[in-house]
């Protein structure tokens, strides 16, 4: 049988990834068809699949795109660069394939992106390996999404997570850097709740010095609500944001602070790879969870791949390369060779960034070079 070398080339960062040959119209559609079940280099499976649709946003939040460098001369992805919401339920679909069992659509901002449900809509049709719906879901920043829940949910997105870095409207309109107020962001989660879109999550990113006093309100806030509020230590991704280790605060002393007045008890994880720990409130109100990438890295569980706004795919949030499925996809390859090569790049991963974080030294990213920013590979 004739063999076939599927070259990938990542043009943004000139680096060819050569896949092994695949055998012509040889391979499965099973997870793992070459090989075994499919995991990669630490025996990490795949089954969350994050898809960037957009790498623009309506805010400007300075730990994500600050305005000084996303300003008006910034060199965005022009329309054609990205995929069609029919070239992402084609890569959706195989990688799903291979063990997906977890969409979540994301940017830049996803609901900027038009007609978003008519994606979510493909997407929801999808199947796992075991015959079953896909878990659907969408992280926002709440501004437009009064207007889109009901359509959302219709389409048959299940949930969404919303960012929100306080209720203090000045610290909020600050930190968001557009003067977005937080009425609207909560008029945003009770439309998703009217919706149905639930159980909704709250993410909020705590920067000392900026918004921590912001944590017991907010607590206090969503407690007994049913919305499961999770507080994000301040992230080095990106290569823009000017992250300082010294604006990080941990997550041991939200839980600290909250528990001081509202007693909480550890909860187990819910699902292998999930990001948060879990704490309940001790009289049952509800929970909310920490999700400490710095303190406490939580590599050896991630089973996320991430698919960029225009469809280069990427091993973890803070990497510098990715490997460019649209050559592939607009170049003509059949589903059993894109197949192959997203089997073969993931059986190669080994990425444990946030636990080498410290070993790396202060420029962690100097030796490998850029670190590609949360915007464009998706939150
Ligand atoms: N625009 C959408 C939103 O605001 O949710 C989706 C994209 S945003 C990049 C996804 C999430 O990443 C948000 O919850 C945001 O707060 C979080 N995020 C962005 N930069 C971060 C950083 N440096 N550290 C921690 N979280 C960050």
């Amino acid at each position: 049988m004739a063999e076939r070398v599927i070259p990938l080339v990542d043009q943004r960062n000139a680096a060819w990834v050569l896949p092994r040959p695949v055998q012509a119209g040889g391979a499965s559609e099973r997870p793992g068809a070459a090989g075994g079940p499919l995991s990669d280099t630490l025996g990490r499976p795949l089954r969350d699949l994050r898809i960037s649709v957009t790498d623009r946003c309506n805010f400007r939040c300075s730990y994500c795109m600050p305005k000084e460098v996303f300003d008006k001369d910034y060199p965005y992805l022009p329309h054609g660069a990205l995929l069609s919401f029919e070239e992402i339920t084609r890569a959706a679909r195989l990688f799903v394939a291979q063990g997906v069992r977890k969409i979540r659509l994301t940017g830049g901002e996803p609901l900027l992106r038009k007609n978003v449900e008519v994606l979510v809509e493909q997407l929801a049709a999808l199947r796992t390996v075991d015959g079953l719906p896909l878990d659907i879901t969408l992280t926002t920043n709440g501004s437009l999404l009064a207007r889109k829940a009901r359509a959302l949910k219709a389409a048959g997105l299940q949930r969404v997570t919303v960012s929100l870095d306080g209720l203090d409207d000045t610290v909020f309109r600050r930190m968001n850097d557009v003067d977005f107020p937080v009425a609207e962001v909560l008029q945003g989660i009770e439309a998703a709740r009217e919706a149905g879109l639930g159980p909704i999550k709250v993410n909020m990113v705590v920067k000392r010095g900026t918004n921590d006093h912001e944590i017991l309100p907010m607590a206090r806030h969503f407690r007994g609500t049913g919305i499961v509020l999770r507080f994000i230590e301040y992230m080095d991704v990106g290569a823009t944001n000017g992250w300082r280790m010294d604006e990080v605060l941990p997550s041991a002393e939200v839980i600290g602070l909250i528990r001081r007045e509202l007693p909480l008890v550890p909860l187990g994880h819910s699902a292998p790879g999930e990001t948060a720990e879990r704490w309940g409130y001790a009289d049952g109100a509800g929970e909310i969870g920490v999700i400490s990438s710095v303190t406490q890295a939580f590599c050896r569980d991630c089973n996320r791949a991430r698919l960029s706004t225009e469809g280069r795919l990427y091993l973890c949030l803070f990497a510098t390369q990715g490997h460019d499925l649209r050559a592939l996809i607009r170049g003509g390859a059949s589903d059993a060779d894109i197949a192959s090569a997203i089997d073969q790049i993931w059986r190669g991963r080994g990425d444990r960034y946030s636990e080498l974080r410290g070993t790396l030294g202060a420029d962690a990213s100097g030796a490998a070079g850029r670190r590609v920013e949360m915007s464009y590979i998706g939150g």
